[in-house]
């Protein structure tokens, strides 16, 4: 018996991850995507009319078992993966490109879905109906279905090489991120770090049986405060030179040759499809719409914040001469300068609020502003199994008790976890004639781990990835459509950011605090003070990260707007696009493009600017909340019902002016950063 194609005999038919093996995953998968493939031969076989029904509806209820399938195995791949896990993905990720094409390659199933589009007018379709079918029909045009069989050949070929390489671009950056270390024996090297950095430190050394006193990685939690914290400029020069190297150096983990072959195959892509390029393939279906829209949004932001980061800079350096004889600021002074010139202007650093963030109480807190919001309750629950021991698993309850969805939460680095915070879900919510599916949603996060002496207490930093994360997750729980297609975080890339981005507005807001924020040995609230640095300071250096943001974006663009034939050089040509957005010196033997997982790896190809996009969405619906209260029921209300409930049942621009009562302004954003002078408008 496979247990992945039963029915899961688990309270709320959650994953049975204790009796899972991984030697379940393909014959299981091969089954499924037979099911799969019969489930479409009906459709195709069907004697009536096509209508709505029989063939859009239909195909959107098909292939159920490879998506459950396929989910966790990528979960799995993504928080909790091994070499074994690495290797089967190999195999499962062509099945599933293949399995994919197969059908949006399917003459019969195409010419049933054209025609059911072109008829669209005969039939009564409700708004979420009409969507479903719109994007189904795109996604035929968009993969190919008007092409001829050499074409669709190509395509096919094409699909299956651009899965295999950004497995292997994710694969060479996770081996070279493990595969770095910073030894230190020496205590005078450790100046300037705080206590709880050194035991992490000193804990990670013995448990690699090194000789050494203290060991650091370049994973985020020990990376991050090294760069902040310690004094000795060579070794923050050296920890960086690895961090921003890796991938690009000359060994089996050079991602050069990787990334030349991506863009050329999105690019071939593209041109087969129709389109120009392959962001004008991707922006299609967004928000933004078009490449220009995208560049001159990012050009108008950097022309506010690039003043503004020069000051910041001017400052640091001015600042930074106090303490040592500067020709110039390198990068790996910056976050080290920046914090104690933050410091010394707010009095207020990670070391201080720490204390009031233990994870637990966060989690509680933001538990307490889904109950005020949105009249949510989260109850642990043991008897549901989970992929790791670290993971917490709870039941999600409307206020009257209605259940609405199980939430996971896997907060601490593991050797076979990817960087990074994010959202995902084992299963959709979806309402079958009446039968509603809650969905399964978890959140997995590298946060700062407890130590022999102390509980996890987490930066303040730490503290809004939890609540972005969380915001994804509630966009999941309170998923409330009839396709899973079109529902939870199914929305346009440059929209599925802003339920995410807007739940870290609270974070500054002292009535929200108050509910968790207090000191993990004596129970002391965070002061009022304190509350009032944190949003003075939060502004801190705005400029300069507007700048590097949109750097990223710009590059992110640049790479899927040119014509990859004039590229020769990845190295001289990132330097290029960076120049607008460069402000400082050069750094020999590392690049941004080899460990850019976001765009290579990931599904942000010319989306990294949706962070920004989203930013102005988010500025602009929490300025909303401000007017009559962050916990205003009202309020909370119309977004969780046009924006977290709907989905992507309808474009997001419709959607959002039905909760604001208008489109969004950038002012919000502006000011909200402190980038809009008193002179200006935008
Ligand atoms: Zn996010």
């Amino acid at each position: 018996m496979n247990i992945l194609t039963e029915e899961f005999k688990t309270p709320f038919n959650t994953v049975p991850f204790e009796q899972l093996k991984n030697e379940y995953f393909l014959p299981a998968l091969n089954k499924a995507i037979l099911i799969g493939k019969d489930e479409i031969a009906a459709i195709v076989s069907n004697t009536q009319t096509p209508d709505f029904f029989n063939t859009i509806e239909a195909l959107e209820r098909s292939g159920e078992l490879v998506d459950r399938i396929s989910h966790i195995f990528f979960n799995l791949n993504a928080a909790e993966t091994n070499p074994e896990i690495q290797q089967l993905a190999k195999e499962i990720s062509p099945l599933l490109t293949a399995f994919a094409n197969d059908i949006m390659l399917d003459e019969a199933l195409f010419e049933r879905v054209k025609w059911v589009h072109e008829q669209q007018d005969e039939f009564i379709l409700t708004a979420e109906q009409k969507t479903l079918l719109d994007k189904v029909y795109k996604g035929f045009i968009r993969n190919g279905a008007n092409l001829n069989n050499n074409d669709k050949e190509q395509l096919r070929e094409i699909d299956r090489q651009l899965g295999q390489l950004a497995l292997l671009f994710g694969e060479h950056v996770l081996s070279e991120t493990n595969a770095y270390t910073l030894e230190i024996t020496q205590k005078e090297d450790l100046a300037g770090l705080p206590e709880s950095v050194l035991e992490a430190a000193a804990m990670a050394a013995s448990k690699r049986n090194k000789p050494a006193h203290w060991v650091f990685t370049l994973q985020a939690p020990s990376y991050l405060p090294f760069m902040t914290y310690a004094e000795n400029r060579q070794l923050r020069e050296k920890l960086y030179q690895a961090y921003a190297s890796r991938a690009c150096k000359p060994n089996e983990n050079d991602n050069h040759s990787v990334i030349m072959e991506l863009v050329q195959l999105r690019n071939e892509r593209a041109k087969l499809l129709g389109f120009g390029s392959h962001a004008e393939y991707v922006l299609q279906e967004r928000m933004a719409e078009t490449p220009q829209k995208v560049n001159s949004f990012l050009d108008d932001l950097l022309q506010y914040a690039l003043p503004v980061a020069r000051e910041e800079l001017a400052a640091i350096t001015a600042y930074a001469q106090q303490y040592q004889e500067l020709a110039t600021l390198q990068r790996w002074d910056i976050p080290y300068y920046s914090e104690k010139l933050k410091k010394e202007k707010y009095n207020i650093d990670d070391e201080v609020l720490k204390p009031y963030f233990k994870l637990e109480n966060v989690v509680g807190g933001i538990f307490e502003v889904a109950k005020r919001l949105y009249g949510l309750v989260f109850k642990e629950n043991n008897d549901i199994e989970t992929y790791h021991p670290d993971v917490k698993v709870y039941e999600v309850n409307e206020a009257n008790g209605q259940h609405l969805g199980i939430f996971y939460a896997d907060f601490f680095p593991r050797p076979g976890k990817r960087n990074g915070a994010w959202m995902t879900s084992f299963r959709g919510q979806k309402n079958v004639n009446g039968q509603v599916q809650r969905p399964h949603i978890a959140i997995v996060c590298n946060f700062t781990q407890p130590t022999s002496t102390k509980p996890s207490l987490l930066t303040f930093n730490e503290v809004k990835t939890l609540f972005h994360e969380f915001g994804h997750a509630l966009h999941g729980l309170l998923a409330n459509g009839t396709y899973t297609s079109l529902t939870g975080t199914n929305v346009f890339w440059d929209f599925v950011e802003l339920p995410s981005q807007v739940m870290e507005n609270w974070t500054y807001e002292k009535e929200c605090l108050d509910l968790f924020a207090r000191h993990f040995e004596t129970g002391e609230l965070l002061p009022a003070e304190l509350v009032q640095k944190i949003k003075d300071s939060s502004n801190f250096m705005a400029g300069y990260a507007t700048v590097r943001q949109v750097g990223l974006a710009r590059l992110d663009m640049a790479w899927h707007t040119v014509a990859p034939n004039t590229i020769t050089n990845v190295d001289t040509f990132e330097n290029e696009i960076l120049q607008k957005t460069e402000l400082l010196p050069q750094v020999e033997g590392t690049n941004i493009s080899c460990s850019f997982s976001h765009i290579f790896q990931g599904g942000y190809s010319s989306g990294y600017y949706s962070y920004k996009w989203a930013e102005v969405l988010d500025a602009d619906a929490f300025e909303f909340f401000q007017e009559r209260g962050v916990f205003n029921k009202e309020t909370s209300q119309l977004f969780r019902k046009h924006i977290l409930s709907a989905g992507g049942s309808e474009p997001p621009m419709q959607l959002y002016k039905r909760f604001r009562g208008k489109e969004p302004s950038p002012e919000a954003l502006l000011r909200r950063s402190g980038l809009l002078r008193p002179n200006q408008t935008s």
